[in-house]
C-alpha cells in the first residue's frame, strides 16, 4: 500500500478487475500511534513504522511530488490525489507538495474508494512467498499460512522490505545489484536558508526556501548531492529494522517548522560493496545503519555532529529536530571513509554556491542509507519478471522508481500492462 501498490490497485479495480491488496503494516491511524510510540517511547514495531504501513514510506514525508518524469500519467496521479483530498494547487505548481498531515487524509479517502470498488484490503498481511505452476506464478503465500490463488502478482514492497528481497532471492527471482547513495542529513535554521536564498529571513508571500546542490568529483567520478529537501520540516528516525538507524525528513503542508533539512549523499557503486550477490547492497546498508545505532548509544538516538566539527574538527553546536533524539558522535565512524572524504570535499563547494551553508548553526545527522533500492528486480518490456511470468515487480523497491510520483506512475504502468492482456 505504498504509492506503487495503491495506484496499481486503483487502476485495476476501476477497470473491473478483482483485486486483493495486502499490506504488512496497519491502517494509517493505528500506524501513526505506533510511530509516535517509537519516536516518543522508543518502542519499535518491525511491521508498523516509518517505512511500513498504509501509504508506504511516503506517509511520513514532505509529500513532495516532484520527479524527473515527464509522463502523461503524472497528471493522473496529481488529479487522483486532489480527488482524495490533496490541495488543489498541486495541479498548477512546478514543485507540488502535499505535506505529511494532508497525506494522511488522502490515504483514508484512497482506501475508502478502493473498498467501494470491491478491493479486498488486508492489513497486517505479509506476502511471505509464492507458488509457481506451469512456469507461471499462480498463488501468493500470506503470513506463511494462507495460499491465495491469483492470475497476476503485482509486487510493490518498497526498498526496505529486506525479508521480501531474501524471499525473492531464495525463490530464484532474477535480481541484480544497483548503485544508490548514502550520506547524512543536514539541518539549518529555516531563516538562515531563507536569508541565503532570498536575502531576507522571511516574507509573507514567499514559501520556506528550498535548495538543490550537486558537485561532481572529477577525480573519483563520484557525485555528491542534496536530496529530498524538507523546508520547515523535521528529521526523523525512519528505521524499519531493529538495531539500525536510518534518518529521513518530513514536513507538514505549511512547512513552518523552525528548521529545514535535506540529505547530503554520495553515490555508491556496486563495486564499493563487492557485489558478489544481489543482496550485497542490503548488507552494506545494514552495516552502516548498525554502526550508526551503536554510535547513537544503542537506544534509537541518532548520532549527530555540528557541521563545522565534522569539517574542521571543532566549532558549532548541535541543534536538531530529530525524533526521538540526537546524541553527539563522531560521524566519520558511521560511514565508509570514501563517503566521509567526498562529503568533506563537497561541503566547501556547496558553501560557495550558498554562502553560509557551512555554518555554526548547521548540524549533521546520521545516517541516510535508503535513498533508493540497492538492487533491481529484473523485468521485461511487459513489466513482468524476466524469470517468473505473472510476477510484476514495481515501484521503488523493484528498482524502477525513486520517490512518490515515479512509484505511483510505475504502479499505473504495470496495471496498464496487465490490462493490455485482456484488450481485444
Ligand atoms: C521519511 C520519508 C520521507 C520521504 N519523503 C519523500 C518526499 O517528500 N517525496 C518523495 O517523492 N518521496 C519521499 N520519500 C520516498 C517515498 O516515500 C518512496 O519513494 C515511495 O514511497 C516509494 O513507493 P513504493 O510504493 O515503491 O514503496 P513504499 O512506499 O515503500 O511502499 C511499500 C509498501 O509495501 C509494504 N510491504 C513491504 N513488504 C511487504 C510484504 N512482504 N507484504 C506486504 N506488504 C509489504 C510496506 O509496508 C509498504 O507499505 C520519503 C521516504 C521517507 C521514508
Amino acid at each position: 500500500m505504498g504509492p506503487a501498490g495503491l495506484f496499481a490497485a486503483l487502476q485495476l479495480a476501476e477497470t473491473g478487475a478483482r483485486v486483493t491488496l495486502v499490506e504488512r503494516g496497519k491502517p494509517v491511524a493505528e500506524r501513526l500511534a505506533d510511530v509516535q510510540d517509537f519516536w516518543q517511547q522508543r518502542v519499535f514495531n518491525p511491521d508498523s513504522n516509518t517505512q511500513f504501513g498504509e501509504g508506504g514510506a511516503g506517509t511520513f514525508s514532505d509529500g513532495k511530488l516532484t520527479s524527473r518524469l515527464n509522463h502523461p500519467l503524472t497528471h493522473r496521479v496529481l488529479e487522483t490525489l486532489v480527488r482524495f483530498g490533496a490541495p488543489e494547487e498541486i495541479l498548477r505548481q512546478a514543485k507540488p507538495h502535499v505535506g505529511s498531515d494532508r497525506l494522511r487524509v488522502v490515504l483514508v479517502n484512497f482506501r475508502r474508494q478502493l473498498l467501494q470498488l470491491g478491493v479486498d484490503v488486508r492489513f497486517s498481511t505479509r506476502l511471505t512467498g509464492f507458488q509457481v505452476s506451469n512456469g507461471q506464478v499462480c498463488a501468493g503465500e500470506l503470513n506463511d499460512t494462507e495460499l491465495l490463488e491469483i492470475e497476476h502478482l503485482v509486487l510493490a514492497p518498497g526498498h526496505s522490505a529486506r525479508d521480501s528481497y531474501r524471499m525473492l532471492s531464495a525463490a530464484g527471482v532474477k535480481l541484480e545489484p544497483k548503485a544508490f547513495a548514502i550520506g547524512l542529513r543536514v539541518e539549518h535554521p529555516l531563516e538562515l536558508i531563507n536569508r541565503i536564498q532570498y536575502g531576507m529571513q522571511s516574507h509573507p508571500q514567499l514559501p520556506a526556501a528550498e535548495y538543490s546542490l550537486a558537485w561532481n568529483n572529477r577525480q573519483s567520478g563520484r557525485g555528491v548531492y542534496s536530496f529530498c529537501m524538507c523546508p520547515g520540516g523535521r528529521v526523523v528516525n525512519a528505521a524499519s529494522e531493529a538495531g539500525g538507524i536510518v534518518v529521513n525528513g518530513m514536513s507538514d503542508f505549511r512547512r513552518d517548522a523552525e528548521l529545514s533539512n535535506s540529505a547530503l549523499v554520495v553515490t555508491v557503486r556496486a563495486d564499493d560493496f563487492a557485489a558478489t550477490d544481489p543482496l550485497a547492497g542490503v548488507r552494506f546498508q545494514r552495516h552502516w545503519e548498525q554502526r550508526a545505532f551503536q554510535a547513537g548509544g544503542d537506544s534509537w538516538s541518532a548520532p549527530a555532529q555540528p557541521l563545522l566539527e565534522f569539517l574542521h574538527g571543532q566549532g558549532g553546536r548541535l541543534h536538531s529536530s530529530c525524533l526521538p533524539q540526537v546524541v553527539h558522535a563522531e560521524l566519520a565512524d558511521c560511514l565508509p571513509s570514501f563517503v566521509v572524504d567526498e562529503l568533506r570535499r563537497a561541503l566547501p563547494q556547496f558553501d560557495r554556491r550558498m554562502r553560509g551553508f557551512v555554518s555554526e548553526q548547521a548540524t549533521l545527522i546520521g545516517v541516510e542509507t535508503r535513498t533508493s533500492a540497492p538492487l533491481r528486480i529484473l523485468r521485461n518490456a511487459e513489466y513482468e519478471s524476466v524469470s517468473h511470468p505473472r510476477l510484476y515487480p514495481t515501484g521503488e523497491g523493484a528498482g524502477y522508481a525513486g520517490g512518490i510520483m515515479s512509484a505511483a506512475v510505475d504502479g499505473l504502468k504495470v496495471a496498464n500492462s496487465i490490462l493490455q492482456r485482456y484488450t481485444v
